[in-house]
């Protein structure tokens, strides 16, 4: 596919030859730098590029130009390439016209010449604003294509799957698109087993497990060294927080994933009351933000690979993934969150992935345009899973256990302003119905016990979360529901608890093994939020520290 292209007009040489040195540095590789004189002329050449179905990735325009300005151009540009990113060169003069434009043409940013040194006033802004066009761009589609039906798990696992990892792909619904179907039965001989999944190198995976799909798309599964200062599992807010400040302060440090980073927070469509991001910011956005982050620090993050047990051999901390290959550190980070219930009703377990989604909204939503869904839980979780379902859905209707939704204030007042949203008070989920797909749910009245059964196109599960530290469960101390203990809370009598080798006290997020550490939602006494996780794994990486220099 050829390389998305950077537009730069500009109607003064130097400065065109200026800018186009610049961008070819630092982003020749992964783009086309296309350096145009005027705004007319890159009209011209925009026509030639849509005839090719080429893609342009951003245009940094100068305002000043003569036969038409920089803002006039964009208005013209961005009827062809509505996602390309839009950059405006500005002198200082032209501050009133920039700022105008923002509504206009959706400016995303002005620019003030001269914009040197480039490393510090033009690239940090122009990454951050092709990295989101990377992710939010329809490309014209050469790329990865997921042929599958609506109602198998595995198709829905690998659409998740590519999507947590910001991973493009074209989702290709056999039961609706022949030419798909024909395409799947061409390689899946037995036609059962879905999806099969199509490269642009021409290779195919037939219903891949996640880790071959991992290493297909290049993502890392396997740690580059045998041992590491710090390893992190879990690379939800909590373990990417410990890992960027690992890295940053020049720690080999590893984190250990079985699924996509980001964990619960990735799966939110939007976070509102998380400090410095006043309109809110998206799980995905979040996650890239943090992902990049830990990654500039040299930080190693393993997709698709799961830690099964944590054991200690002398000062070694050491982690056993699921291909049975060890890795060893110092000091060990048990983020591992938390994970929802699943329903244990018949017949649910068959329905997972066909109807039924635990958490899933972000993935599912769009399929379930103009009809009824239900939504089950009455925490934050679920209330924006039902905001954001209820942009496609025809209804969304809320299952809450209790008189009243536990959401935040802001997320209830938002719920009863919705005027697609209806919520069930005091309504429990008492069963599911379909044959291969979700038909019908039948829910009860706590109050008045009338049941009801109601017609689902799907139902998206929120309840109750519970902590997934399986991995240390038989080696530190665990309340009975599977929260690890750190800290004070291991103290009985102003004492260490049984077992405990060193003259000090466990450090704050210390579990009952020295070295070992837990934070965030998998932690006894955490209060569930996204701050609170990067919070407590900050915190466990300045006693990790401590830790270490212990040694
Ligand atoms: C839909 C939704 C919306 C939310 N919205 C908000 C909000 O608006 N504001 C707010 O403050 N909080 C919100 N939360 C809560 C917040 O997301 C969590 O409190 C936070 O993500 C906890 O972070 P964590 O790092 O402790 O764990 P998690 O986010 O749960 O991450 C743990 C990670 O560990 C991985 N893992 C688990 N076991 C293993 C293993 N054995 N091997 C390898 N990897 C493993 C998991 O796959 C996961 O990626 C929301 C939660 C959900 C589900």
């Amino acid at each position: 596919m050829p390389k998305p292209v950077i537009f730069t007009i500009d109607d003064d040489s130097s400065v065109l030859n200026s800018v186009e040195r610049d961008l070819r540095a630092r982003y020749g590789q992964e783009y086309r730098i296309l350096p145009i004189d005027s705004g007319k002329a890159a009209l011209g050449y925009l026509k030639r590029l849509q005839q090719r179905n080429e893609t342009v990735a951003l245009f940094l325009v100068d305002q000043r130009m003569p036969e038409m300005s920089g803002v006039e151009f964009l208005e013209e540009a961005i009827k062809a390439y509505p996602q390309a990113k839009r950059v405006l060169l500005t002198a200082y003069a032209d501050t009133q016209a920039a700022i105008d434009s923002i509504n206009e043409v959706r400016l995303d940013y002005y620019l003030m010449k001269p914009w040197h040194p480039p490393e510090e006033r033009l690239y940090p802004i122009l990454t951050e604003l092709l990295e989101d066009w990377k992710i939010h761009v329809r490309l014209p589609y050469e790329g990865i294509r997921v042929a599958g039906t609506l109602w198998s798990l595995s198709s829905h696992q690998v659409k998740d799957f590519l999507t947590r990892h910001q991973i493009p792909y074209q989702w290709l619904d056999i039961e609706k698109d022949s030419n798909a179907r024909q395409l799947v039965e061409g390689v899946s001989s037995e036609g059962s087993k879905l999806p099969v999944v199509f490269f642009p190198d021409g290779k195919t995976l037939v219903q891949p497990d996640l880790k071959e799909l991992a290493e297909k798309v290049g993502l890392q599964t396997r740690a580059a060294l045998p041992f590491y200062d710090i390893v992190v599992v879990g690379s939800g807010p909590a373990g990417l927080a410990s890992a960027v400040y690992a890295g940053s302060e020049g720690y080999h440090c590893i984190v250990i994933e079985k699924a996509a980073p980001g964990g619960q927070a990735g799966s939110s469509p939007k976070i509102e009351n998380y400090l410095g991001f006043p309109t809110g910011i998206s799980g995905d956005d979040l996650t890239r933000r943090a992902v990049s982050q830990a990654k500039r620090f040299g930080v190693e993050i393993l997709s698709a690979q799961e830690a099964k047990q944590a054991f200690v051999k002398d000062a070694y901390r050491i982690v056993r993934l699921s291909d049975g290959t060890e890795i060893s550190c110092h000091a060990l980070l048990v983020a591992t969150g938390a994970s929802f219930h699943m329903l244990k009703m018949p017949g649910a377990a068959q329905l997972t992935g066909a109807g039924i989604y635990y958490g899933a909204a972000y993935t599912e939503a769009m399929h379930y345009k103009d009809q009824n869904v239900f939504v089950v839980g009455g925490a934050n979780s679920a209330a924006q899973g039902a905001i954001y379902l209820s942009q496609f859905a025809r209804k969304v209707t809320v299952l809450i256990r209790g008189p009243q939704p536990t959401a935040s204030k802001y997320l209830i007042d938002a719920l009863e302003e919705n005027q697609k949203i209806e919520l069930l008070h005091n309504t429990d989920l008492i069963g599911v119905k379909g044959m291969n797909t979700l038909e019908q749910i039948i829910i009860k009245n706590t109050i008045s016990d009338e049941t009801q059964t109601c017609d689902a196109a799907a139902m998206f599960v929120f309840i109750g979360v519970r902590p997934q530290s399986q991995i240390v469960s038989d080696l530190v101390k665990c309340d009975e529901k599977g929260y690890i203990f750190t800290g004070a809370d291991l103290l009985l009598d102003k004492k260490p608890p049984q077992g405990w080798t060193l003259e000090r006290d466990p450090f704050l997020l210390e579990t009952s093994i020295p070295g070992i550490f837990a934070a965030g939602d998998v932690r006894f006494g955490t209060s569930h939020r996204v701050a609170s996780a990067v919070g407590e794994g900050a915190i466990a990486f300045a006693f990790m520290k401590e830790y270490l220099k212990s040694l």
